[in-house]
């Protein structure tokens, strides 16, 4: 068995039965993905099973479940994109900690995991409701690739699943925390449905070599149990297995652009900040909704000045997050707010829009499980906490419970990613990102807020206060059918340059109000199954085909395939 070298050790979940194999930059690969975090990680891993050369070019390291990661709140923080990013608008996003991931695997290190799917309306945003954009294609197109990832992953989750699409899970429910019981305990007080238990992409039995959820808390901190799942041990050890190269330490710097207006490569830099050249028959960027945008604007060349991809001029644009407030609650009963995954019970009772109100979209609540330095920043914001006032509140910790209203913010154009005049520290502009709130947006958020704080009323809470904050960042490189108004097409593939494919949440034309990752994977699996269907055809032919592939059920890592006990059919 081998279990990595230096560079790329692997912890106990990512032995391999072979060492990875190694190209060198001269050598021209098939795909060069640039990011191998949630979306990333599904792609190398298809690609690599379908026969392709394939280097995954990654900024952060190739984390070594063993030996890296801590059971400690901040022990956690190298999880993140901590490089500088400036941030502007009405309401600026905070980011840094907490936000987007850098490493293998990506956020999906640090994901709290719960994978709702999104609604078949989501899809429809702008026919149904007169607001945000359609998508280029619909929910029935994504199911068989939500019903193919739950069971990878796998999700565990309640038998009836009652919104958008009602459906089971492959793995059963979790128990129901301390914070699960107060969600349901509310909500069924006020009449409104919940699930419990998940979905949440969290062992709830041992699978393949991952043993179940211990309960410990740690999710967010990257789960050094391996309960919890992230590309990094579900997708890519089968990656390299099959022959694909993870190229950690790796920021790259430029996609480079042929004068026939193909693209052959990427400019990249080591750890030490020595410049490479990856050579590529086709290159994929699934950056992150801010570094994606940010590297094809870097990109930009004579014939592309405004970046690459962006005839259009919408690169960069329709930036989205979701509002993410906390509503924290006290209860003279005892909570524990760390027990269980942070991620365990939800109601989507309010994610549609209703006429009734004066705003278009909706919202999801959702259980969240702030650990102690997490709860202390939220009570500073959410009531001034500070000094003694803090230590009283902290000395309370156990008696509180924390809901998250998951809001539908509408893709608008000034809300944005450019660059900024600040360079990092190999040269490259950092990204700007610039965020506003619209009148829509405000409404829905004041909407859930309330209905969430009356939830922990109604469970018996004895104080009730609310941090504003937003989550999950989207959009940036929207795919659409019209090249006038989107950056890539129905299946990833940039409208101006036939081997250049964004494959990632920026790709995403609106957001719903459910996490976004498993709609994130479950796309990057579709996209994997049109470039293995088209063959040689991407690298080559300028032709756009754009006929749905068929899936590849038999490309799944192992333990994975038809594992499962889906009740609903
Ligand atoms: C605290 C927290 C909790 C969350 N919980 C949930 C949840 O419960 N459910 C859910 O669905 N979602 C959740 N999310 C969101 C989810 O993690 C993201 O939506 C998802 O990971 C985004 O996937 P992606 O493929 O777009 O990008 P990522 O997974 O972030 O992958 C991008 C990768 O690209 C790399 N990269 C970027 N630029 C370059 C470059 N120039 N060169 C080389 N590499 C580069 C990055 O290092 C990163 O590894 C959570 C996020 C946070 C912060
Ligand atoms: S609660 Fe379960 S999934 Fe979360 S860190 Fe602990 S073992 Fe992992």
């Amino acid at each position: 068995m081998f279990h990595g070298h230096d560079e790329h050790r692997l912890g106990a979940m990512q032995t391999l039965p072979r060492p990875m194999r190694k190209f060198r930059d001269d050598e021209v690969v098939d795909y060069c993905v640039v990011g191998v975090g949630s979306a990333g990680g599904v792609l190398v891993q298809r690609l690599a099973r379908a026969g392709f050369r394939v280097v995954g070019l990654e900024a952060g390291p190739f984390w070594d479940t063993e030996k890296d990661w801590v059971s400690d709140e901040k022990g956690s923080h190298e999880l993140y994109w901590n490089d500088l990013r400036i941030i502007g608008g009405t309401d600026p996003l905070a980011l840094g900690e907490n936000n987007s991931g850098k490493g293998v695997g990506g956020g999906s290190v640090h994901w709290a995991a719960f994978t709702p799917r999104f609604h078949p309306s989501d899809f429809r945003v702008y026919s149904e409701d007169g607001v945000g954009a359609d998508w280029p294609i619909s929910y029935w197109d994504l199911k068989p690739y939500y019903e193919l990832l739950e069971r990878e992953i796998p999700v565990a989750g309640p038998a009836w699943f009652p919104w958008g699409d009602p459906h089971g899970h492959p793995y059963g429910p979790h128990p129901l925390g301390g914070v699960g019981d107060i969600l349901v305990r509310g909500c069924t007080k006020l009449g409104i449905r919940t699930v419990a238990g998940g979905p949440v992409a969290i062992l709830s039995a041992s699978h393949g070599d991952r043993p179940h959820c211990i309960y410990r808390g740690f999710c967010i901190q990257g789960c050094k149990v391996g309960a919890k799942a992230s590309t990094l041990i579900t997708h890519v050890p089968d990656a390299i297995t099959h022959g694909a190269e993870i190229r950690a330490h790796s920021m790259a710097a430029r996609v480079s652009l042929r004068d026939d207006g193909r693209v052959d490569g990427v400019t990249y830099f080591d750890r030490e900040g020595n410049e490479h050249f990856q050579r590529a028959r086709a290159v994929i960027v699934s950056g992150y909704a801010i570094e994606t945008p940010r590297l094809l604007l870097n990109s930009a060349c004579p014939g592309h000045r405004h970046g690459l991809a962006n005839s259009s001029g919408t690169l960069g644009k329709y930036l989205m997050a979701q509002a993410g407030n906390v509503v924290a609650g006290r209860f003279d009963e005892l909570i524990r707010l760390y027990k269980a995954p942070p991620a365990h019970a939800l109601s989507e009772e309010f994610y549609e829009t209703d006429r009734r109100r004066d705003f278009a979209r909706g919202f999801a609540i959702q259980t969240v499980g702030p650990l102690p330095v997490a709860f202390a920043k939220q009570m500073m914001a959410a009531m001034g906490a500070w000094g003694w006032g803090m230590r009283r509140v902290m000395m309370d910790y156990n008696h509180w419970a924390t809901l998250g209203v998951l809001g539908e913010i509408l893709p608008w154009e000034d809300n944005r990613v450019e660059l900024a005049e600040e360079k990092d520290r190999f040269g490259l502009r950092v990204a700007k990102v610039t965020f506003n709130l619209h009148e829509n947006d405000r409404k829905l958020i004041e909407f859930g807020k309330r209905k969430v704080m009356n939830v922990l009323w109604a469970a018996g809470a004895t104080q009730v206060v609310q941090e504003s904050r937003f989550a999950h960042l989207v959009g940036a490189a929207r795919m659409g059918n019209d090249p006038a108004t989107s950056v890539v097409d129905r299946f990833g593939r940039t409208h101006d340059i036939p081997n250049l494919f964004i494959c990632d949440g920026s790709i995403l034309p609106t957001q719903g109000s459910a996490n976004p990752g498993l709609t994130i994977q479950a796309l990057a699996a579709r996209t994997a199954d049109y470039l293995i269907q088209q063959g040689d055809a991407i690298f080559s032919s300028s032709r756009r085909d754009l006929s749905e592939p068929s899936i590849r059920y038999d490309f799944s890592p192992p333990y994975t395939k038809w594992k499962g006990n889906p009740r609903i059919a």
